[in-house]
């Protein structure tokens, strides 16, 4: 069996080593996924409801513990650590809510009724990239389980250590062995077996664009369900009339959150061309202040890449383009990069184009509302985006006119887990979390009730 070495992004240094699953692992966490998939299924919806709760439970009891992990493995800032390890509970407990409200429809027909259940799949592959190990595991995770779906998970190579620890407080819980199986490994091998194994009847991938659609390929031979959560190049659209204090403050935690290793990251600011001059000046202090400092520092807000690779992809980015400024970041080791703002000169460039998956972000002023709508829509993702104006009806038209799945308007949160979400065009295919995330993990059956 192979092992990977978990590296800390802060320190460069080696934390642990990882066994990696293979072919005959997986395909043996599949076929037990199989076996208990009967039972899970029949199991009372209060039973499962409670199952589920208890594990939230447990995770809340390991917070702290989980945090240090993806602080070490991942160079996640404690502050968002400690959160991702509670959205994992929180989520749960959302969906433990789940099993006791799967309801079907009673429709009246002629001669009788039908009846229609929510039939859970079986087996559940997902597929979890390195950018949140934890909250993205758990958007797949909870709703498959309250389903009645056993689920085989594969962390990414970079960051299994929280996902490890999961899967054995799952065990700790109370829930059955085989209902839930984490499998470290690489991608072209264990995320490649979830795709091609039979048994397996829906992929949950969350990751590149390129690695989706060779899922969503290799899906299609089987007919197997899949969702898709995949890259972004979102917009920050600033109003004139918006309040610029407040959309400027909030501009470096929309693109430099997790060192903008983040599929929402609003990576290209649209300023309206008679504020730009005043935006960019209020924008400078903005991301200056932005704290890049040792993730294990309680007060940092960005810590380092994920990897020396991940580091030189958006070095390779920065070094075709003239930087206007950027943040500060900590001397000596460590996958560093300072936040770092562009004023763009072109939408063909390709910091305008591509998504960087880095703390880089590239600034264009727009003229009107129309050119606004024009330039954010130009590009081949739609995940996320944020609008700034104090002009309601202006917000709404925006928010209908860009071709995005989560918008916000006058704030950068984008995410909550009992709200949809997902993308347009290339960022992806269906819808995690809200809540109708669990149907997402079942098939409609129909049934007609003869009255004869
Ligand atoms: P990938 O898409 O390669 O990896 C995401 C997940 O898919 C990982 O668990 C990976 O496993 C797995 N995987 C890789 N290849 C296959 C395959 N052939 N079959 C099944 N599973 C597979 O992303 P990268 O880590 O290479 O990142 C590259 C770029 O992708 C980033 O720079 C960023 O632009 C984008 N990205 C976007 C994310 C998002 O949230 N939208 C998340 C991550 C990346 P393993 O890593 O173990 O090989």
């Amino acid at each position: 069996m192979s092992t990977y070495t978990v590296v800390n992004p802060a320190t460069e240094r080696a934390e642990t080593e990882v066994e990696l699953a293979g072919i005959e692992q997986t395909d043996a966490a599949i076929e037990q996924a199989h076996k208990a998939f009967p039972a899970w299924r029949r199991l009372a919806p209060g039973d499962r409801a409670t199952l589920l709760r208890r594990f939230a439970s447990v995770i809340d009891q390991h917070i702290d513990e989980l945090a240090e992990l993806e602080v070490r493995n991942a160079g996640h800032t404690w502050g968002n650590a400690t959160w991702e390890a509670g959205n994992v509970r929180d989520v749960l407990n959302y969906y433990a809510g789940a099993p006791e409200r799967l309801v079907g429809k009673q429709i009246p027909v002629d001669g009788g009724t039908n009846v229609t259940f929510h039939e859970p799949l079986g087996v559940v592959g997902i597929i979890v990239p390195w950018n949140f190990p934890m909250p993205i595991l758990g958007w797949g995770m909870a709703p498959a389980l309250a389903a009645g779906n056993t689920v085989v998970l594969k962390p990414a190579e970079l960051t299994p250590l929280t996902a490890v620890r999961i899967g054995e407080l799952a065990l700790e819980a109370g829930i059955p062995e085989g209902v839930l199986s984490v499998l470290p490994g690489k991608g072209s091998v264990v995320g490649q077996r979830f795709v091609a194994h039979p048994y397996v009847r829906k992929v949950s991938f969350t990751g590149s664009t390129e690695v989706g659609k060779q899922i969503m390929a290799g899906c299609s031979e089987q007919v197997k369900r899949c969702t898709l959560e995949l890259g972004g190049k979102s917009a920050n659209i600033v109003f004139a009339d918006a309040d610029l204090a407040k959309a400027a403050a909030s501009a470096p935690y929309a693109v430099f959150d997790n060192a903008g290793q983040d599929c929402c990251a609003r990576s290209r600011i649209l300023v309206q061309r008679s504020a730009y001059d005043e935006f960019l000046s209020l924008l400078e202090p903005a991301v200056k202040g932005v704290r890049v400092l040792d993730p294990s520092d309680r007060s940092s807000e960005m810590g380092p890449l994920i990897s020396a690779h991940q580091r030189d992809v958006v070095r390779g980015f920065i070094d075709e383009v003239e930087v206007a400024y950027t943040g500060s970041m900590p001397a000596g080791d460590g996958f560093w990069v300072a936040p770092t703002v562009v004023l763009a000169e072109s939408t063909e460039q390709r910091i305008w184009r591509e998504e960087v998956f880095g703390p880089v972000v590239a600034v264009l002023p727009f003229d009107d509302e129309a050119d606004a709508i024009a330039m954010a829509n130009d590009t081949e993702y739609g995940l996320s985006g944020s609008i700034y104006t104090r002009d309601l009806g202006r917000a709404m038209r925006v928010s209908r006119g860009v071709d995005t799945g989560n918008l916000s308007v006058n704030s950068h949160a984008a995410v909550r887990y009992w709200t949809p979400f997902g993308g347009f065009k290339h960022s992806g295919l269906g819808r995690e979390l809200g809540p109708e995330a669990p149907y997402a993990f079942t098939e409609e059956k129909n049934v007609f009730i003869s009255d004869d």
